[in-house]
């Protein structure tokens, strides 16, 4: 829970705690891939585009991640949809 009072995801939180807010429009993301992890040595702050690109240069894309792209592109929540890429819904 962030300071407006809305849900925020721990790694996002443990970001601005130790490096201050997130530019809008960019994300957290994991030098370590784990996306529970919160550790903020592991975390770098990129675009949705850098984030795609970290999981295609790490090979962690599988076999979701064109069905991920697709519904990104097509509109859903990107939110939703990313946690369902990884397995967080
Ligand atoms: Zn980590």
């Amino acid at each position: 829970m962030n300071n407006r009072g809305t849900v925020e995801c721990a790694h996002r939180v443990a970001w601005t705690v130790t490096n201050g807010l997130i530019p809008k429009k960019m994300n957290v993301l994991h030098h370590c891939d784990v996306p529970s992890c919160c550790n903020p040595a592991h975390l770098f702050l990129g675009s949705q585009k850098d984030n795609v690109q970290d999981m295609m240069s790490k090979g962690r894309h599988g076999s979701r991640l064109p069905d991920f792209v697709e519904r990104v592109r097509l509109g859903q929540n990107k939110k939703k949809a990313e946690a369902e890429l990884f397995g967080a819904a």
